[in-house]
Formats: C-alpha cells, structure tokens, sequence
C-alpha cells in the first residue's frame, strides 16, 4: 500500500511563478528517482500551498513511471505513531528495516518531528541507509531547515544535502488558472467578473480559494442560487474574516510599546532594564507567532538582533509564563489584541 492519493497529480498542479522551481524539482525527481542531486527533495511553505499535493504528485508519476518501485507516502505525525507503537511492542527494528526496503520514501510534515528525539534517531538512521544505496526521499515542511527548531543538527545538515525548494503564496495568474480549472473540473460555468473577484481577494493560500469556489458552486447548484457579485461577495467576506490576517511586525512593536507605555525606539534599544527587555522579548515572541518571518528577519527587525536571540526571548517568553503571573497576564493582554 503506497498510501498515494491519485487525485493529487502533476496534471492538476497547476503551475505559477509561486510553485515552479518546487514542481519542476518535483518532477525531475518522478524521472529519475535517487538518480539526481535532489535528494532528499523538500519542499516547504505555508498551511495550503501545495505541499501535500505536489508530494503526492510525484510519487503517483514515479508509480506510473517506474511500476516495480516501492514508494511510500507517510505523514511525519503517522511515521510517529508508528515508531512509539514498534517500541511498545518491540519491535523498533522490524519498522527500521520496512523502511530501509522503500525506494522512495515521503514523508509529510516534518515539522512534526520537532523535539521528538527518539522518532528523529530513527529517521536519521533510515534515512542514511536510503541515501547510501541510492534511494529517494522527499519531505514536505512548514518551515525551510534553517528555521527548523528542535531538530538535531545532524539530520538538518542532512535535509539540507539535496535541494529546498520553496512554495510560495500563488500571484494573481496562478489564482485565476487554478480557479478556472477548479470550475472547468467541475463542469460548472462562472461569469469572469466573479472569477476575477474571487482570485483579487483570496490571496494567503490555495486550499482557502478552492474552499470559496465550492461554496459558490454548492449555493448556485443546491441552493439554485444565481451566482452574482453579491453571492461572491458575501462569499469571500466570510473566507477572509475567518483566516487570521497576518499582523505586520511593525505592528506588532507598535502594540507592544504602546501597551507599555513606550516609544519603538526605546523597545528597540540595547538596555538591559528588565521591563524593556521583556517588552522586547514578547514582540519577539509575538512575531514568531503570528508572522511568517524567520528568526533572523525578526531580529533584525527588532533592533538588529540576531536569531539567537529571538529564540532565547521566545523561550523565555514561554518560561516566564509558567512562572510569573504578571508577566502571563501582560501576554494575553496583548494575546487578544491580535486575535480579535
Ligand atoms: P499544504 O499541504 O501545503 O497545506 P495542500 O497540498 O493540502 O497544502 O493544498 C491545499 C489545496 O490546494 C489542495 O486541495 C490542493 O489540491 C490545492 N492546490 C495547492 N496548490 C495547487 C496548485 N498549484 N494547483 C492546483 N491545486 C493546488
Ligand atoms: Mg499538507
């Protein structure tokens, strides 16, 4: 059982300048599995911008391709249950030597191994078995390897032997070829205006427009609606107000000193007065949770830091919230003014 779903395929990945370099990396990696220098092949990205998709997509090609390969598709989550399941039962190297037998291994969302040292041991020692005797592995991320945390070092180093490649947010083309052929699929006709309104709006990620798209589907065939402006209109408005919008990290220090009563440029500055740098601390802290920026950009946002350092405020952030009652109340305090 390769676990492959055939929905997800080369064919119906629609290319854009957001996707490409990460889908023709995909598919020289269906034509010659452990045969290029993609290996491992990740592909990272935000929630709903096509990771799963072109994961299985290139292993449902290798399958057409090559029929007599083994290819296995695995969420890191499942690979994980497994793992923790095989020490339970003794049987830790029985799963090790299933996966060493794979020839092109997936695994979906690494991520999901962070801080789980004994499933990242495992993995480490399946993976340099596949790469020694020429196999292929692929693996989806949410995050590229240097933003990465509570991942050893080795198995970083080893992510970042073949290629990264990056989904970005689609552009406004892609948009409207995946809604097209979303419709065309379907075999439901749209007027171009909604089309248009619909991809001019929905910008943050793929799985949110074909939700909208369903929903305009379902009102004008089930509910026997016309499918107006107005009907896409009231569409998109629920879509967008559902996903949390992307605060800006300038905003967030603004929310921050104000909430604190100073300037940007006092959150900012190189003190050492503990309510200064604990307000530092928290934008810190708030800018890893609620944008996309690395650790690096993020220091270097807030007063020229390193990423080492917003790591160290974030665990302090987190630390001081289990200790200090004030200091929790001040996070969700501020918690709130970005959420609602
Ligand atoms: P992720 O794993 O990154 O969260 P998914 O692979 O689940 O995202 O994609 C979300 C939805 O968007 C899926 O239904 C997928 O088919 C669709 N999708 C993403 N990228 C594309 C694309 N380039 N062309 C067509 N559909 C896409
Ligand atoms: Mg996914």
């Amino acid at each position: 059982e390769s676990q492959l779903n055939p929905g997800y395929n080369f064919e119906n990945f629609l290319e854009g300048d957001s996707n490409r370099l990460a889908r023709s990396a995909g598919m020289a990696v269906a034509n010659k599995p452990g045969g290029t220098s993609f290996n491992p092949l990740l592909v990272f990205g935000g929630v709903g911008l096509g990771k799963t998709h072109l994961a299985h997509a290139i292993g449902v090609e290798i399958k057409d391709k090559y029929p007599e390969k083994t290819v296995l598709y695995i969420s890191a989550e499942k690979f994980t249950q497994q793992y923790i399941e095989s020490v339970k039962k003794n049987t830790r190297n029985d799963f090790i030597h299933f996966y060493q037998l794979i020839d092109v291994l997936i695994i979906d969302d690494v991520q999901f191994f962070s801080g789980k040292s004994g499933t990242q041991d495992v993995f480490f020692h399946i993976f340099n078995h596949l790469h020694q005797n020429g196999k292929q592995v692929i693996l989806t991320s949410d995050k590229a390897p240097v933003d990465m945390q509570d991942i050893e070092q080795r198995l970083l180093s080893r992510f970042k032997w073949g290629l990264s490649a990056e989904l970005h947010t689609p552009d406004y083309e892609t948009r409207i070829s995946i809604l097209r052929n979303k419709l065309y699929r379907d075999g439901v006709e749209m007027p171009e205006d909604i089309i248009e309104y619909v991809a001019k709006n929905i910008k943050t990620n793929v799985r949110e427009l074909e939700g909208a798209v369903i929903s305009l589907i379902a009102q004008s065939s089930f509910n026997k609606k016309e499918v107006t402006l107005e009907l896409a209109q009231q569409i998109v408005e629920k879509f967008v107000k559902n996903t949390k919008r992307e605060v800006s990290i300038d905003y967030i220090q603004k929310v921050v000193s104000d909430y604190f009563q100073m300037d940007i440029s006092t959150l900012q500055s190189k003190t050492r007065k503990r309510h200064i740098v604990q307000a530092r601390q928290l934008a810190m802290f708030f800018a890893k949770k609620y944008t996309k920026a690395s650790l690096a950009s993020i220091g270097s946002q807030i007063g020229k830091r390193d990423h080492a350092t917003v790591l160290h405020a974030c665990k302090t952030v987190d630390n001081l919230c289990e200790t200090d009652k004030q200091f929790r109340k001040y996070m969700e305090d501020l918690n709130k003014k970005f959420t609602q």
